[in-house]
């Protein structure tokens, strides 16, 4: 037995040696000897005229409070059918305010009636006022730990992984309730320059640029946190958490943490706590969260992070063809194209997966008993990721390779001889990610 052992340990070492062809991942794509001696303060000079680099990690999906309204009254598919029939009058500006997704969904409650989320606050245990949405904003981008949830080894951990997140937005009360109420605060306030930008009927594409950037605002009400808990863009620089199949990990762990306090009787703080892990759900329709390989692109130095936010930033602004298990095809974009007519597809099926996520959280209340983990119905409206497509070729590939000619966004070549800090200063000086970001020439042969 010993010697079988032995012998397959050795064949499988000899294999290992032998047929191990380096793939993109093996590369060493960071230690350049010729790179300059600072990265960070070369890459620096070469920022565009803006700044907006994390203006989208900020916005889940808004929607208008129309919208909200029909969806507590009226049968909402009727509603959107009726619109989609309809020429809208001004385009993009129907959106007279904003709201996050979570909030336009129906909370069944234990009283028998059903509220619209945004008008039915929760009281977190340390005194937090919030409501479905502005936990699903506050939620990882805000409220984390240094250990992402996705890393935990098995599903007990990532399930204690989100707890500890949770205690820092729900229990935790040396910061809370106040810190909390500032970021919604600032969030809010650029929030409504957006809409005075839109307002004033400028293109939608272009009032970005204009928003004052609150980044460093948000970092100031996060900076002074314990270590475990870490501040806004500290939290941005490991939030694999909210890409691909890490994403599906999260929301996973927290959904089913959420249902067994659903199931025990407490469907208050298994709504809240289902809201948390909504933020991972949602980020799952966003084009730029489907194939960026995050976990892969991160390093201490953060170049390989910015590499990642570039892929997003592409794959955001120009879209990717889905399709879910419910059977349905669109196009997606992500966050910077939230007030496009052509994303209201993505916007429907994003809020049936809220609807089920929060539906199920309301069955395991009443029924007293839990899907079967992972099995989720959520899911069945989400696309599926091994069925992502797009013209464009991917800035970086599960494999590790990157697209050959960063110029050329629909030329499918690879190549694994990259490094991260040239990447970055090469999509810096090309131009091509300042907004908008568009196809290029190559795409239209
Ligand atoms: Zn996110």
């Amino acid at each position: 037995m010993l010697l079988k052992l032995l012998l397959i340990s050795i064949l499988t070492s000899t294999i290992a040696t032998l047929g191990h062809e380096p793939t993109g991942w093996d590369y060493d794509h960071q230690n350049d000897p010729n790179a300059p001696e600072n990265i960070e303060v070369e890459l620096e000079k070469l920022q565009p005229v803006h700044g907006h680099n994390d203006y989208s990690q900020l916005v889940a999906i808004p929607i208008s409070d129309a919208e909200i309204e029909a969806a507590s009254k009226i049968d909402y598919v009727k509603w959107k059918q009726a619109r989609a029939a309809k020429p809208h009058k001004d385009g993009s500006f129907e959106y007279a305010e904003h709201s996050y997704l979570g909030d336009s969904i129906t909370l069944a409650w234990d009283d028998g009636q059903s509220y619209v989320a945004k008008y039915k606050p929760f009281k977190l245990p340390n005194g937090l006022q919030v409501t479905y949405g502005q936990i699903n904003g506050l939620a990882g981008d805000f409220y984390g730990t240094v250990n992402p949830i996705s890393d935990g080894k098995d599903l007990q951990e990532q399930r204690q992984r989100f707890l500890r997140a949770w205690y820092w937005l729900a229990q935790d009360t040396t910061r809370n309730p106040a810190e909390a109420q500032k970021i919604l605060n600032t969030l809010s306030v650029e929030v409504n320059s957006v809409q005075a930008a839109i307002n004033a009927h400028k293109d939608p594409s272009t009032v970005y640029p204009t928003i004052p950037d609150v980044t460093g605002q948000l970092q100031i009400h996060t900076l002074l946190r314990p270590d475990e808990c870490p501040s806004y863009l500290g939290l941005a620089k490991i939030n694999w958490d909210h890409f691909g199949v890490d994403a599906r990990t999260a929301y996973n762990a927290c959904h089913s943490v959420a249902l067994q306090v659903a199931a025990s009787g407490n469907l208050e703080l298994a709504y809240a706590m289902n809201a948390f892990g909504d933020h991972f759900l949602q980020d799952s329709f966003a084009a730029g969260h489907m194939r960026t390989p995050r976990r892969k692109l991160h390093d201490s130095v953060g170049t390989a992070d910015l590499c990642a936010k570039f892929m997003h930033d592409e794959d955001n602004a120009i879209g990717l063809s889905v399709k879910n298990p419910a059977g349905r095809s669109w196009h997606t974009y992500g966050d910077k194209r939230l007030y496009d007519k052509e994303d209201v597809s993505n916007k429907y099926e994003a809020w049936n997966a809220v609807r089920a996520s929060a539906d199920e959280i309301y069955n395991a209340w009443k029924n007293k008993t839990v899907p079967a983990y992972p099995n989720y119905s959520a899911w069945n409206y989400a696309p599926i990721l091994s069925e992502v497509s797009s013209v464009v070729a991917p800035l970086f590939r599960a494999d590790g390779q990157r697209r050959e000619d960063i110029r050329k966004r629909c030329q499918a070549k690879y190549t694994n001889n990259y490094w991260y800090w040239s990447t970055a200063a090469d999509i810096k000086l090309s131009g091509l990610w300042d907004y908008p970001i568009k196809p290029t020439s190559d795409c239209s042969r």
